[in-house]
């Protein structure tokens, strides 16, 4: 069974404390583990050059580049900080511009900065026709809004959760929906009815580690071979096999992040 994992953090700082291979120590044996592909996710310049170098050094591993809402805080100037962000998207290996988007979680966050660093990076996308990965937690109103006023710009919407109706209307605009370990916990009934709908080669695993553990390992590190679980689990929704869902995630990751063989 050949397990892809959509969105890892590998070079995270929790993993680099606590494993002593390091970063690429780590990722190997994940991949020796259960996992055969991972994408490390940038989530601002440093770490998606990280993402960039790991990926040059390690076959299975792709990486994407991107200003997620919570780093946004470390750029003063959106075009200056975006122009290096082109010129990284240009680099060997680079799958995806990510993670980007929205994220009003924390009230202590400047919204409106986050919206001009979420749209300049849609519009990007758009100018050099790459996909994007989207982060939107507890923002869904607005990032749709954002999603609409791009119909050239598709990608994945990482850990989803939507409504089923959401899902929906990303499906019929060509998005990829993504789902993780709170797919698994018991109570979690938004996502478990997203995936319901979803067609099956639109649908994408990831683990989000070290975060996002799946059951039975809540409240731990997750890890990326523990993306199996989530697998599982849609396997139960859709009612097919695991070995099945691998496959069909397994050629849906490729597909969406444009990678031939
Ligand atoms: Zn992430």
């Amino acid at each position: 069974m050949k397990l892809f994992d959509t969105h890892a953090h590998c070079d995270d700082l929790r993993i680099q404390n606590e494993f002593e291979g390091g970063t690429e120590g780590y990722i190997l044996y994940q991949l020796d583990n259960g996992v055969a592909n991972i994408v490390n996710i940038g989530t601002n310049l440093d770490n998606s050059r990280v993402s960039i170098d790991l990926a040059k050094r390690i076959t299975q591993v792709y990486a994407t580049c991107g200003i997620h809402p919570y780093d946004i805080r470390f750029y003063n100037d959106v075009d200056t900080a975006l122009a290096s962000l082109k010129a990284m998207l240009a680099e060997e290996k680079v799958v995806a511009l990510g993670e980007i988007g929205l994220d009003y979680h924390y009230e202590d966050s400047d919204f409106q900065k986050q919206m001009v660093f979420f749209v300049k990076q849609m519009e990007l996308a758009g100018e050099l026709n790459i996909p994007v990965v989207i982060h939107d937690r507890d923002a869904h109103g607005d990032t749709m809004d954002v999603i609409r006023r791009f119909p050239e710009v598709t990608g994945i919407f990482h850990s989803f959760s939507g409504s089923a109706e959401m899902a929906n209307e990303l499906i019929e605009r060509g998005w990829y929906i993504s789902f993780s370990g709170p797919i698994t916990y018991k109570n979690a009934k938004k996502p478990k009815e997203a995936c319901k709908i979803c067609p099956l080669d639109r649908i994408l695993i990831e683990t989000d580690a070290p975060y996002l553990p799946p059951t039975p390992y809540r409240g731990q590190m997750n890890h990326p071979h523990y993306v199996v679980r989530t697998a599982e689990e849609i396997a139960g929704i859709h009612g097919i096999s695991v070995d099945e869902v691998a496959e069909i995630t397994y050629e849906n990751a490729k597909k969406v992040y444009r990678i031939r063989d």
